[in-house]
């Protein structure tokens, strides 16, 4: 097993194991860099994720990932450094000159500018390991996850990079759709054979959307053979879909087992930052540079889809353009029609015990004497919610957090209200801790 396939499985089996809020933040922020003997390393996105990790789940962390590889292993976690990805030279004999069949690979979705995220870095990993090796490791690549959360963008981003380093290479995308008319078209004009020569002499195959092949026996019939013919001779192949191989309606069993037979890799909606993240290169693509807080406004507006995201953005971009007004927070929030600050209607009780749910810690340790980074962190976080969002005076949170001072209090608050102003990591937690108290 590569470490790439031992980190999703171990994500999956952790995923029940922890709260939703644990996972997001800590498991799907960290990724695995290297197994040795008895030794493995993880990297996280940042010091204060090892910190809790280590605190909090290490002995749930080996212990799973010693199931899995059936033998004992210590595990270290160290903070990730941002990493430029090595570019090598194109000395690939993988690619035969090939008659170009390039078309329809829209130039504009790179892997460059794919923001990258905890929601779609394993998936990112998966491209780009594709990239390095095609045909090789990853056959199919099959990436599944809800609508415009980046699928098509992804896979166009594999394949304009593989014909960067390989321009001669023969390259088809196409939609399940035109495979489906290409292939009714054949039978039609009795041009079967021209389909075949040109679906199967393909060095990289990219299918988007292959969910609509559900109930279309001759098409999956065809594909099948389509499909043998590429693996037996190392083409890559890679396809996305809306949903996972066994959760397609009327798709024959063995086309399900050869779509789950390659690296099947799912792309979440983007957490609060990557949003902020997208939003930003989009708007500088666009050629208007908007605030953080303009930004991040516009990325509390929007769950899950980008595409919505980016519609959204350009709409604000244009309405503020047509009418003259300056991108200001406030003309971004009339538009979203709604105020930058919403108070709460909670208890401090019900705040406490959704930050310590979030933050995995028990309520006597959140009230309690003990100094730890990771009880402190959460005992600020109470404080700025409960003084900021429930008015609750320093005086009063001092009493509910076990007697502490007011101006211990003050300085909690503030020092997170700072924090949370300059960093990002700090403003996530802070709109999903948020988050969990609205839906709580
Ligand atoms: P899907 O195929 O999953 O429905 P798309 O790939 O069409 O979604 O993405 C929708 C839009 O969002 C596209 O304009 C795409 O460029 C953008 N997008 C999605 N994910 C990212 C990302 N990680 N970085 C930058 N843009 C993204
Ligand atoms: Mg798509």
């Amino acid at each position: 097993m590569d470490n790439l396939r031992l980190w999703h499985k171990f994500l999956q089996v952790i995923k029940p194991k922890t709260s939703a809020a644990n996972f997001r933040t800590f498991f799907s922020q960290t990724i695995l860099k290297s197994v040795e003997e008895d030794k493995i390393i993880l990297t996280s996105a940042s010091a204060f994720i090892k910190e809790t990790l280590q605190q909090r789940h290490l002995p749930l962390i080996e212990q799973t990932l010693a199931t899995l590889l059936g033998r004992k292993v210590k595990v270290e976690i160290q903070v990730k450094e941002f990493e430029q990805t090595k570019k090598t030279e194109s000395e690939d004999d993988f690619f035969q000159p090939a008659q170009s069949q390039n078309y329809s690979l829209n130039p504009k979705y790179t892997l460059e500018n794919f923001v990258v995220g905890p929601s779609n870095n394993v998936a990112f990993a998966a491209a780009s390991a594709v990239v390095q090796n095609p045909g090789t490791s990853y056959n199919p690549l099959f990436i599944y996850g809800g609508t415009g959360v980046g699928k098509t963008h992804l896979m166009l981003g594999i394949g304009n990079a593989i014909l960067k380093k390989s321009p001669s290479a023969s390259i088809i995308y196409c939609s399940s759709e035109k495979f489906m008319n290409d292939y009714v078209g054949a039978i039609q004009n009795h041009k079967m054979a021209d389909l075949r020569t040109k679906y199967r002499s393909a060095r990289i195959l990219l299918i988007d959307d292959i969910q609509f092949f559900s109930g279309r026996e001759g098409t999956q019939e065809e594909f099948f053979h389509t499909f043998n013919e590429l693996q037996s001779k190392n083409s890559q192949m890679i396809l996305t879909s809306d949903r996972p191989p066994n959760e397609i309606v009327k798709l024959e069993d063995r086309l399900r087992s050869r779509f789950a037979g390659g690296l099947m890799i799912d792309i979440q909606p983007p957490d609060f930052d990557t949003r902020v993240a997208i939003l930003k290169a989009k708007s500088l693509e666009w050629g208007t540079e908007l605030s953080e807080d303009s930004l991040r406004l516009i990325a509390s507006s929007t769950e899950s889809s980008i595409r919505e995201l980016e519609g959204k953005l350009l709409q604000i971009i244009q309405i503020l353009k047509a009418q003259n007004l300056p991108a200001s927070v406030e003309n971004i929030a009339s538009y979203l029609n709604r105020t930058p600050k919403k108070t709460l209607s909670l208890t401090h009780t019900q705040v406490m015990s959704a930050i310590c749910e979030y933050f995995n810690i028990t309520s006597k340790e959140l009230s309690g004497p003990k100094r730890q980074r990771g009880l402190v962190l959460p005992r600020h976080f109470t404080m700025y919610i409960l003084s900021e969002e429930l008015g609750m005076t320093v005086e009063k949170i001092g009493q509910v957090l076990g007697g502490r001072d007011h101006t211990t209090v003050m300085h909690g608050r503030d020092k997170i209200k700072e924090l949370i102003l300059k960093d990002s990591e700090m403003q996530r937690i802070f709109t999903e801790v948020k988050q969990s108290l609205t839906s709580s």
